[in-house]
């Protein structure tokens, strides 16, 4: 029966809730039949699995748009165009605000995953052909593209990884059609600017900007047709990739953001910004006296990066040689050694093109704003968001950005756990059947332990990074050994001094709920605070460019004037991922669940003990045990009649009688009833068993 979920026993399970037993072998025994199969997608109830197949599976044109358009999701084999037709159908029907939550490791599929989606989404809209919403669904997918130029970046995981957290609202109006958008960014991994390992490269933009503008463009940015000429593009060592062509995207992008209307003087001033970044790169300091202060020789290095960001060329000087403080009313000037000035000049080019993007973001935003849409607005606006986000994150030296990476799934895990069992309660309760308590693990105690105000983690860092005098990372791992000593899920080489495989006064461990991660407490300070001088800031504040002088509000504050304490880089992510959860919260839940299966981007490898791992802590076995502790199945009286009616006479090929009656009969007939259970609306199943066997007898009658 090739048409539904159960497409034969060659091809394995379409639901893992389906499985014969739930145990980790036959999970994975299923997942690598179907993924060899080119079954890359899989069912848990209604989350979808998803197995990178890295090559171009022909499974998303239009004839499979018109297979899962509208039908129901156990109609059709598993595939995420049925998750994407769900949830639009749930937003529409019952004017809910839906969202879609992506997650797994890096190179898992996941932003391909929130595009196809946006694919599907745009393919079954606008059925009246209207030129404006046509005009919006253009403006949303192609942001894309200008977010990925300047967001993504070649890893060694993958050639177009995602360095930051997405997630993004479509609105609809009445009709189901888009009309515009909003996407709220998190944590950019900022520290690629200045750094990147071997193998890997800095963000797509810098490299679209040397080989993709044309000769007089990058003569005006001083630049040269070659990343190994910049100190911030060249670490790699490898500054083409195969499956990337710069020049070509640099044409998409400019194309893009014209589309988005980005006005064109801006477009240029931040190409100017871009190459002032690889210049920045390129500053070599020099001792200048015995006290090895910071000078720098090259002269006009410094003029070209001041006349590309339109700042006086001494200011500039200024800034990254030294430092201006008010001591007791006094102004005075602190010189930065070579190395202190080193360490400046990073900070000041990762948080140039931090804001950068951050701008970036609020200009694609007013793009798409369903206001600035020309739409009128009429009857309830509804929303599907979808969150494309770093999955967990366990290197071999994990410090404080995994810290933050792995909390955010932490919080996720626990948006999934609340919301998976209270849909189910939910349910059960408005169908009037008995609820069955679920063992579960519940991860709220990790984070607690990371968020808690006073005694959490991030609690404190914050403390030691706020407390005067010099603070080390030492001390700060010494605070959290005194105030965590009783908490089960941390420890350290002095809570635990039989553990060698700690580090004495650099590493904890966090036992996360996807597994042990090891971190180095080196740079949790300097990170945290995440601090820029003011000179910086007031130097981009009296730019020229009102782009640059935009972006740097805060550089308006004069020396004297007592600066409020900036909130920390650990704080302020919190916050946004409390406020990311809370609004996901009020939404109705869909998951995908993405799977890397090697780590060599190759088709047709499984590796075995990866993909394992990943299962793990996905907590793919235990979404399954929750789902099939109460009832493996449920369907809409009138849904399940109309699939099994033809498998008895008393119900084919019509029944007079309510759907409920129908249903009874050929349940009664067949004897499934002390495995069934009959709500308001909706039938009950709960053995996987008795779902084969209807299934199997429908086979026989079609
Ligand atoms: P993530 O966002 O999880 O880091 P991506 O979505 O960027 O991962 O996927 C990495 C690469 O894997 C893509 O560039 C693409 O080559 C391949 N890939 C992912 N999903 C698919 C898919 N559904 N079909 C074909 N190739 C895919
Ligand atoms: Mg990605």
């Amino acid at each position: 029966m090739a048409g539904s979920i159960h497409e034969g026993p060659e091809f394995g399970i379409g639901d893992f809730v389906l499985l014969q037993d739930v145990s980790m072998d036959a999970f994975m025994d299923n997942l690598k039949l179907r993924y060899e199969k080119n079954r890359i997608y899989t069912y848990i109830g209604e989350v979808v699995v998803s197995v990178n197949p890295y090559k171009t599976v022909d499974i998303y044109n239009k004839s499979y748009v018109d297979q899962y358009k509208g039908r129901e999701i156990y109609e059709r084999p598993p595939h995420i165009f049925a998750l994407a037709d769900a949830t639009y159908k749930t937003m529409k029907r019952s004017s809910r605000d839906t969202c879609i939550v992506i997650s797994g490791e890096s190179g898992s599929g996941k932003t391909e995953a929130s595009k196809i989606i946006m694919r599907y989404i745009a393919a079954v809209t606008n059925v009246g052909g209207q030129k404006e919403v046509e005009r919006v669904k253009d403006v949303l997918i192609k942001s894309n593209n200008i977010l990925e130029a300047f967001g993504n970046a070649k890893t060694n995981r993958n050639d177009n990884s995602s360095r930051f957290g997405k997630y993004m609202d479509i609105n609809f109006d009445f009709k189901g059609d888009p009309v515009g958008g909003h996407v709220n960014n998190y944590l950019l991994e900022k520290s690629r600017v200045v750094h990147q390992q071997t193998g890997e490269r800095n963000f797509h933009a810098f490299y679209q900007l040397i080989y993709g503008s044309n000769d007089q463009k990058l003569s005006e940015c001083k630049l040269v047709r070659d990343p190994e000429q910049y100190h911030y593009t060249a670490q790699g060592g490898e500054p083409k990739c195969a499956t990337i062509n710069d020049r070509d995207d640099y044409k998409l992008v400019m194309s893009a953001m014209k589309t988005l209307g980005f006005p064109f003087n801006k477009v240029e001033a931040l190409w100017r910004v871009v190459a002032a970044v690889l210049h920045l790169g390129n500053i070599q300091y020099e001792a200048v006296d015995d006290h090895d202060h910071a000078g720098i020789p090259d002269k006009s290095a410094l003029a070209t990066i001041a006349m590309l960001m339109s700042v006086d060329t001494e200011d500039l000087r200024k800034a990254l040689c030294s430092r201006v403080i008010a001591a007791g009313g006094q102004v005075v000037e602190k010189f930065l050694t070579v190395k202190e000035a080193k360490v400046a000049r990073d900070a000041f080019a990762k948080a140039i093109y931090d804001r950068a993007f951050t701008w970036i973001v609020g200009k694609v935003n007013e793009a798409i704003d369903p206001k600035a849409s020309g739409m009128k607005l009429v009857g309830k606006n509804t929303v599907i968001g979808v969150l494309d986000i770093y999955g967990f994150e366990i290197f071999d030296n994990n410090s404080f950005e995994q810290f933050c990476i792995n909390y955010c799934n932490e919080k996720l895990q626990q948006l999934f756990i609340q919301l998976v069992l209270k849909q189910e309660q939910e349910e059960y309760m408005k169908e009037g059947i008995e609820w069955v308590h679920v063992e579960y693990f519940n991860n709220k105690i990790i984070c607690d332990l990371v968020e808690q105000s006073h005694k959490g983690i991030l609690a404190i860092l914050d403390e030691a990074c706020l407390s005067v005098g010099k603070v080390t990372d030492e001390m700060f791992l010494t605070a959290m050994s005194q105030k965590l000593s009783k908490h089960d899920h941390f420890t350290c080489r002095s809570l635990n001094p039989s553990d060698k495989t700690l580090e004495h006064g650099v590493e904890f461990r966090i036992r996360h709920y996807a597994g042990d991660v090891k971190y180095s407490v080196e740079g949790f300070i300097e990170k945290n605070r995440d601090t820029l001088y003011q000179d910086f800031k007031r130097l981009l504040y009296n730019s020229k460019e009102s782009l640059l002088k935009d972006m740097w509000p805060e550089g308006k504050q004069h020396i004297t004037e007592t600066t409020k304490r900036p909130v920390t880089a650990g704080t302020n992510f919190k916050n946004s991922i409390i406020a990311l959860v809370d609004n996901m919260a009020s939404k109705e839940p869909h998951y995908v669940r993405c799977i890397k299966p090697n780590e060599i981007k190759s088709p047709a490898a499984f590796n075995h003990e990866r993909v394992k791992h990943q299962v793990m802590y996905l907590g793919l076995l235990e979404n399954v045990r929750v789902r099939r502790a109460g009832f493996v199945y449920r369907a809409t009286y009138s849904r399940f009649l109309q699939r099994y009616k033809l498998i008895s006479s008393k119900t084919w090929p019509n029944f007079r009688g309510t759907d409920i009656d129908g249903v009874k009969t050929i349940i009664k007939e067949y004897n499934y009833e002390s495995d069934v259970a009959y709500g308001r609306s909706k039938i009950f199943i709960r053995s996987p068993q008795t779902l084969f066997e209807l299934e199997e007898l429908r086979d026989k009658y079609i």
